[in-house]
């Protein structure tokens, strides 16, 4: 068994770092890990520019078929009413961002039984035509099966007709990769091979993608890695996930709110952990929407890099309860006082604005 003495100098060397070993970290001190999550974000990412981008998210329906038992989102009888945007609801709030300098649309919803590819190649098309500088960061794996299953087409035609109709690229939504525990909380949503076969297609159709991370929902340690294993390995054989973001399960109003919240030290764990893990992402980033503002701060200092969005609207992580929107005067003030350079950045990391 690897010591820790050994396992700090393979990290500060540089290498990359086996799933069995990195499993030590969880019990490693907070300070030590961060501070050695800190020095693999300078490996990956040697500047102190810390970027965030103007985006909107907009759920355009929470009727979803999944009804999964982590969600505060979905419509529920007599709990949480339905609600399905109008093209109209869905270009007014696109038009309310570009007003703000906003550069981002992130269109998201439920699993809708009755929404077929048709639908979303509609809402695409118009909001691409009607805005067509606005870079849509749209849809989730989950999704991308769904209009395949409903369509009854291979989901790499999902993905080129959606290109075609103007999406630019789709958040990698990807909950947490071990089969065991989505069948417990998702049992109808995408299993683990689903989602890996919807980043090789989005791959074969030269899009971007993202990867995330919810934990905190009763898996284990060897669980959390499992799912760093599976991103870093198609990151190996993909190159586009440009970020991957972790963030805790927030148990508020879900069908399972019996659950105890992971902890601040969990989180600041978590996200040095997969900074020395994903030795192939260059952009982490520090999950102020689930953590909090000040959380997310202490983040930028232990291997995160990236605030994010601005959030001018977000409701699914909001159901729970969690304050989700802030604005840019805010995050420049905590980037800078993390001793950091607040940069607005666009969908691509490329810089528009620099706060000195
Ligand atoms: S997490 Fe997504 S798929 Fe699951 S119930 Fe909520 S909206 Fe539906």
């Amino acid at each position: 068994m690897i010591t820790n003495n050994e396992l700090f100098h393979k990290i500060y060397h540089g290498d990359r770092i086996p799933p069995e070993e990195v499993l030590h970290l969880f019990s490693w001190d907070l300070i030590d890990l961060g501070k050695a999550g800190d020095m693999r974000r300078r490996l990956a990412y040697p500047k102190e520019d810390v970027g965030f981008i103007m985006d909107r998210i907009v759920n355009f329906t929470n009727i979803c078929e999944a009804a999964c038992a982590f969600c505060a989102f979905h419509a529920r009888a007599n709990l949480i009413p339905s609600y399905e945007l109008t093209m109209d609801d869905i270009l007014r709030k696109v038009e309310e961002l570009i007003a703000v300098g906003g550069t981002q649309i992130m269109l998201q919803g439920g699993l809708h039984p009755d929404y077929t590819l048709r639908k979303y190649i509609d809402i695409v098309d118009t909001v691409k035509k009607r805005f067509p500088k606005i870079y849509l960061h749209s849809f989730s794996p989950a999704e991308l099966v769904h209009m395949s299953r409903k369509s009854a087409l291979p989901v790499d035609d999902v993905v080129k007709a959606l290109k075609d109709a103007g999406l630019d690229s789709v958040p990698g939504a990807s909950d947490l990769l071990v089969d065991r525990v989505r069948k417990k909380v998702s049992p109808k949503k995408i299993t683990v091979d689903e989602w890996r076969e919807v980043i090789f297609s989005l791959y074969r159709n030269e899009m971007k993608s993202s990867a995330t991370m919810t934990y905190g929902m009763g898996e284990t340690h060897e669980e959390k890695i499992e799912h760093l294993k599976i991103i870093r390995e198609v990151q190996d054989d993909t190159g586009i996930l440009q970020a991957f973001i972790p963030w805790s399960f927030s148990p508020a109003r879900t069908r399972m709110a019996n659950m105890l919240p992971a902890t601040g030290i969990d989180y600041l764990k978590m996200v040095a952990i997969a900074r020395i893990f994903l030795d192939n992402i260059i952009y982490i980033q520090a999950g102020w929407l689930t953590e909090g503002l000040k959380l997310a701060q202490i983040a930028l200092t232990m291997g995160a890099n990236d605030m994010g969005g601005v959030l001018m609207e977000e409701i699914v992580v909001k159901a729970t309860g969690i304050k989700t929107s802030t604005h840019h005067q805010e995050l420049v003030r905590i980037i800078k006082n993390a001793g950091k350079i607040p940069v607005q950045r666009d969908s691509r990391y490329h810089v528009i604005r620099r706060f000195g």
